[in-house]
């Protein structure tokens, strides 16, 4: 029940009295805001448990006649204890509490008959046009929409006796566009003074400004945003001076049945306890904000920038500048890429949460208006507006900075002072974003789209940390991926030829035209169906056959590798498309030295044409998704979501995954699938053979570190299948023996699993227990018979002094690859010494390190794609050919680093 009909007559004092002067020379000052806030104490309520928190009264009923509450449509408590509350923070004498912001308009317009007229903004929430719409045409009012920025503006519309509502939002949302409501409040009182002006508060919260101080009859605010600022309930409030306005307001809440649920009393009141120090902290943050994009030269619009139209009208009539901000980037394309590129900033409708959100209003909130309105209105297609919370200034700040950047609306300034981002622009003066992202935009027309992009793209390669040759006799192996990578390049062609580059396998390179390959052998595999277990045998005869040229005899990596790639290529193939581009492949990783280079290639092949097939696509920038718009009710509202944005969806890693294993089978016959599964996943993973009667399997190692490793290339070619098959022979001659090296080997793999795996054990611990632990396994492969005094040379080199390191051969023996555990503490210059003294023994060093990324996708709509690459100029980046150009030329040394540049590649 309001208090009006609880108490006719009416309080208007709810202030908390400030305690009795402690003595006559030191008078105590009112409570301030904060503290009003924060103190819920009804001296007409007394608990009569003294319960510090206002119980929830959850009960629809209360027995008795003469009770005070009868039925909780028409009063409540804990209805009661909030509006009193909400009356005594807005300097109001009657509050009450429905159940939106959405139900509190409608109580109000219910005071309007059919003839009233009403003058409202132009420039109104969304949802409170509608129900203005609605009154109109089924309410008999009359409604006169004016740019309220002006108080000139309204005066031809104020006319006495007919006037009776005039509606007001200040600042307005999303342009934050500033009505003097003092001033029009006055002039309306002087030209129709029955007339009742109305404000929506919800933008400022009574924290900020309280317009019935300077002559708003009623103010109502949504409850669901600042005044609960959780985003936990819906409410509206709506407070007033006047007792006669009041009996009326609470009349038809009890009439219509739309006040708030006990519950939701009890929700809405503990949230309004934080409301000053949340605004107080919201509204610093939104002000570093504007200020950053005002500085970046975008054009923002918040009222606490010096330039903000009506500045200092707001500044009379508020206390501060509130925590919602909007700002233009020049192309609605662009600030789309922009609300997708955020990670901290949620993607939603609403606003006055803790929790920073992001939306484009024109295309969420506002949506619902007719484009040609919103133009009317100006409001800009490319709008975004920004709802600050109560996160840490400075993330929220770095998070908006890097979106900016992903999204091409900034670069990195070449002298990089305090502020590195700059604008991004264009020679003629206006700001736009790069011609390069323009050609990279994703949203592109979708044939040219498929016709016109370069796909880069890249994976790891493998070592073999613990468990080799143990593997083959069911031992767990752990393989870990490994820096060195491969890089695939697939760049449009438009004459029907597919054509082939392998720079790192004696530069092979070979042009097919595409209908010439023997077509008439193969069998495609439908859109989203497996691959059959069994390669098609067939087809790989005919390409063999009929597929290659004549010299490629002499290159049988080259060969085994462009076999794969054709095969892939061909059974890939459906709906009569023929895609015909060059694809060019270099790899960091040493070819055919046992560290899975194979797999790499197979993951690159299988991902590039995947995406030229388009059997697998990439998450776009945000798509609209319709989902209904909380800020308007309005069903078809687009959302875009954050969804899939941030690394490679499962699916399309399954996919490569399937693919690659596929060309891995073609490269090497029978896989076992560890390569490739490191290729596509990276991190580690612990592999157990089935038919040994433990758990088979592939596992990943949850928490892998990575470590810094040397992998020493022996240079001295070693026969895989030789080495097992002596394992073999080696156990049945001495099976105690080696079944006893093998159960030794299965402990270490599984003590270094779990060491690997524990978050607990200290950095330091556990690199010494994986040292301890290669020497052990080195020492069982020895006894195994599968070392080599190449091998057994690097040990002894990397184990002296003062290097001291523990070194063990890896791989089954097929390359004669050792990998060298190197500490953290071991700095740069020792490992010079190292890598030289190990280069002039004739072995190749390579300093990598072990458990990064899996599969990685450079990112075909980043726009940092060639603004990061100092080593280009901006007109040849934007020429685009040198991307493939640079690509081949450039040495393997500096290939990762380079790759790396081009821009943000999507990782698994
Ligand atoms: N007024 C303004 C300014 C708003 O932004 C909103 C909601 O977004 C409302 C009123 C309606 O409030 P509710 O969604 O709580 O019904």
């Amino acid at each position: 029940m309001s208090q009006v009909t609880q108490n006719q007559g009416l309080i208007r004092d709810y202030e908390l009295p400030t305690p009795e002067p402690e003595s006559p020379f030191r008078p105590r000052r009112p409570y301030r805001f904060g503290t009003l806030c924060a103190t819920v104490d009804n001296p007409d309520q007394k608990d009569q448990y003294g319960s510090s928190s206002v119980p929830i009264y959850q009960t629809a009923t209360f027995k008795g006649v003469d009770g005070q509450y009868d039925y909780t449509r028409s009063g409540n408590p804990t209805r009661s204890h909030l509006e009193h509350h909400i009356a005594k923070i807005s300097s109001a004498g009657h509050a009450f509490a429905v159940s939106s912001g959405m139900a509190a308009l409608d109580v109000i317009l219910r005071l309007l008959k059919p003839g009233d007229e009403v003058i409202a903004g132009d420039d109104l929430y969304g949802g409170t046009n509608r129900l203005l719409t609605y009154l109109k045409t089924h309410g008999g009012v009359v409604v006169h929409h004016v740019d309220t920025t002006n108080p000139v503006n309204l005066h031809a519309h104020i006319k006495e006796g007919k006037t009776a509502m005039v509606l007001l939002e200040s600042p307005t949302n999303p342009l934050l566009k500033i009505a003097d409501l003092a001033t029009i409040a006055a002039q309306v009182k002087e030209r129709a003074p029955d007339a009742l002006v109305v404000v929506d508060n919800t933008m400022m919260s009574p924290y900020l400004q309280r317009p019935l101080e300077y002559g708003a009859d009623i103010v109502y605010d949504s409850a669901t945003k600042y005044l609960s600022g959780h985003h936990d309930l819906m409410a509206g409030v709506v407070t007033c001076n006047r007792d006669d306005l009041a009996k009326q307001i609470s009349f038809i809440i009890n009439a219509i049945g739309n006040a708030l649920t006990p519950f939701d009393c009890f929700l809405l009141l503990r949230g309004v306890k934080t409301l000053a120090i949340r605004m107080d902290r919201q509204q610093t943050s939104a002000m570093a904000v504007a200020t950053m994009l005002d500085r970046l030269g975008f054009k923002v619009h918040y009222p606490g920038l010096t330039n903000h139209p009506g500045r200092e009208i707001h500044e009379r009539n508020a206390d501060g500048y509130g925590a919602v901000l909007s700002f233009t980037t020049g192309d609605k394309a662009l600030s789309e890429r922009i609300v997708g590129a955020t990670r901290l900033w949620g993607i939603s409708v609403s606003f006055g949460c803790v929790n920073s959100l992001i939306s484009m209003p024109c295309v969420m909130s506002h949506a619902s208006i007719d484009p040609a309105v919103r133009a009317e209105r100006g409001l800009p297609e490319d709008l975004i507006r920004l709802c600050v919370g109560i996160e840490d200034p400075a993330d929220l700040i770095d998070d908006l900075e890097h979106a900016l950047l992903e999204a091409g609306a900034v670069t990195v300034s070449a002298g990089a002072d305090q502020h590195h981002f700059v604008r991004a622009t264009i020679p003629h003066g206006g700001i736009t974003i790069s011609r390069a992202v323009e050609k990279l935009a994703y949203n592109e027309h979708p044939e040219r789209k498929r016709e016109n992009r370069e796909w880069f793209v890249s994976a790891p390669g493998k070592v073999i940390l613990f468990g080799e040759h143990a593997v083959v006799h069911g031992v767990t192996a752990i393989a870990a991926s490994v820096g060195l990578r491969c890089y695939g390049l697939s760049s449009p062609r438009h004459d029907g030829k597919v054509a082939l580059r392998f720079i790192d396998l004696g530069n092979f390179s070979h042009e097919w035209v595409l209908n010439d390959l023997p077509w008439d052998a193969v069998a495609s595999v439908g859109v989203g169906d497996p691959h059959p277990d069994a390669l098609d045998q067939r087809l790989i005869d005919a390409i063999q056959q009929r597929g290659l040229p004549p010299d490629i005899d002499q290159n049988k990596q080259a060969k085994a590798a462009a076999v794969a790639f054709l095969y892939l290529y061909m059974v890939m193939t459906h709906g009569g498309e023929r895609p015909s581009f060059g694809f060019t492949v270099r790899s960091t990783l040493p070819v055919g030295a046992g560290l899975g280079s194979s797999a790499s290639f197979s993951t690159c092949v299988a991902t590039a044409l995947l995406l030229l097939h388009q059997r697998i696509s990439l998450p776009s920038l945000p798509e609209p998704s319709r989902t209904p718009d909380a800020e308007t009710h309005d069903p078809g509202h687009v959302h875009i979501s954050h969804a899939g944005r941030r690394a490679l969806p499962r699916q399309v890693v399954e996919e490569v995954n399937h693919w690659a294993f596929v060309a891995e089978k073609i490269l090497h016959g029978n896989p076992s699938g560890v390569d490739n599964s490191v290729a596509v996943f990276g991190g580690a993973l612990a592999y157990t053979r089935p038919g040994f009667g433990r758990k088979s399997g592939m596992e990943p190692i949850q928490g892998f570190k990575s470590f810094r490793f040397l992998l020493t290339d022996s240079r001295v070619p070693r026969d895989t299948k030789k080495l097992v098959a002596g394992v073999a022979a080696k156990k049945l001659a001495e099976p105690a023996v080696v079944e006893h090296i093998l159960d030794s080997i299965q402990s270490i793999s599984n003590e270094a699993r779990r060491a690997l795996g524990d978050p607990e054990l200290p950095r330091d611990a556990l690199l010494s227990a994986l040292a301890a632990l290669i020497t052990e396994n080195h020492a069982h492969l020895v006894a195994l018979g599968v070392s080599h005094p190449a091998l057994e040379a690097i040990r002894a080199q990397t184990s002296a002094e003062p290097y001291g390191l523990s070194t063990k051969l890896t791989g089954a023996g097929g390359g004669g690859c050792s990998v060298t555990l190197i500490p953290d503490d071991v700095n740069d210059s020792v490992l010079a010494a190292l890598t030289e003294g190990l280069i002039s023994s004739g072995f190749h060093p390579y300093l990598t390190s072990v458990g990064g990324s899996g599969l990685g996708i450079l990112s075909p709509y980043d726009p940092a794609n060639y603004a990061l690459d100092t080593s280009l100029t901006l007109e040849e980046s934007d020429q685009r050919l040198s991307l493939r150009e640079v690509f081949e030329a450039k040495g393997v040394d500096e290939l990762t680093t380079w790759a790396e540049r081009r821009g943000r590649w999507l990782y698994v």
